[in-house]
């Protein structure tokens, strides 16, 4: 009997397939894990995933989109049952993502939206009020003035959100006069370096006459605090940021970074290996929203953002363990 019992459990565990999270394999690509924030997203995801059973393999395309097409492919041939895909450019992906669809993979698009594609579910931040947060805590601390808008990666629809999330907010006090806006560049590939260069212009350009800074993450608000800094304006040009990456929160501790906005990444995270053993188990994932990509309204899942300046570091990021008090007050 006992051995009966046995035999018809193992039976019943093969014919199961993927309803099992062990059998479940994840491909994960990220956009480029050279920013601090991705491989936070990818240790919290992994280890999730891996905790319900799955398998997770990941790969980062470090910034181009070519190499993540490509890296989708291998993820195809891998047989993998979900894709989960941070998109260097979200508007490419459509043919891939219908290879992988005919073969019977679900796709999970992580915090970037991917446009044009039949896509299983969307999991991000309200991305709006990421950037209506930015430029509201720009303006309560300087109400008028010359600001400078510099954009995140014109790929990224995320950089698009923000935009559109800062003009709900700065649109009003332009029309009334009190915020002139005296350039607006878009940083390629979000990164520090770029960002630099193009503050270094903007303040010769402006003769170093820029009030306020519009920085749409961390990364590229560290690259204008250096051009800032090498002119002596570090900390007398208000500037904003998102992510609350380490260096950022200690840049508003010393003053020379106004604000960030603070996305709690674990819950994130967590959330989207739920949701990805629940797609590899052909499962339908609770949604709170729904975006249309251009092709469908795509269920999703949105979280809140939580703004953060010196006064509530220590109830939000130092709360919730994103960074420990030694090292934000290092
Ligand atoms: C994310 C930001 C991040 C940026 C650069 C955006 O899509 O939402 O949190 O800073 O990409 O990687």
């Amino acid at each position: 009997m006992k051995k009966l019992i046995t035999l018809l459990c193992t039976a019943l565990i093969a014919l199961s397939g993927p309803a099992f999270a062990k059998d479940i394999k994840v491909g994960m690509v990220i956009d480029d894990l050279r920013l601090e924030r991705w491989q936070k997203d990818r240790d919290i995801f992994v280890d999730k995933a891996e905790s319900l059973g799955a398998k997770v393999y990941v790969q980062s395309a470090n910034g181009n989109e070519q190499t993540q097409i490509s890296q989708i492919e291998n993820m195809i041939s891998r047989g993998v049952d979900v894709l989960v895909i941070i998109p260097t450019n979200g508007e490419v992906l459509s043919n891939v993502i219908k290879e992988a669809k005919r073969d019977g993979i679900n796709v999970l698009a992580y915090d970037r939206l991917i446009s044009n594609a039949d896509i299983d579910f969307y999991l991000s931040f309200d991305n709006e009020k990421v950037g209506e947060m930015q430029a509201q805590s720009l303006v309560d601390a300087k109400p008028s003035g010359k600001y400078f808008l510099m954009g995140g990666a014109p790929t990224d629809n995320n950089a698009k959100l923000f935009r559109q999330g800062q003009m709900n907010i700065l649109q009003p006090k332009i029309d009334s006069g009190a915020v002139e806006v005296v350039g607006d560049q878009w940083v390629d590939s979000w990164l520090a370096e770029n960002a630099l260069k193009i503050m270094e212009n903007a303040l010769t350009a402006n003769h170093n006459d820029i009030d306020v800074v519009v920085a749409s993450n961390d990364a590229t608000a560290g690259g204008a605090i250096q051009a800032l800094d090498a002119q002596g304006l570090a900390g007398k040009v208000l500037i904003s940021g998102q992510d609350a990456d380490l260096a950022a929160v200690r840049r508003i501790v010393d003053g020379t970074q106004t604000m960030t906005v603070y996305k709690p990444i674990t819950a994130l995270a967590t959330r989207a290996a739920e949701i990805a053993v629940e797609l590899g188990q052909q499962k339908t994932p609770a949604s709170n929203a729904s975006l249309n990509n251009g092709v469908k309204d795509v269920p999703s899942w949105l979280l809140e953002p939580v703004a953060v300046t010196r006064t509530n570091l220590k109830t939000t990021v130092i709360a919730d363990k994103f960074h420990s008090e030694q090292e934000v007050y290092r």
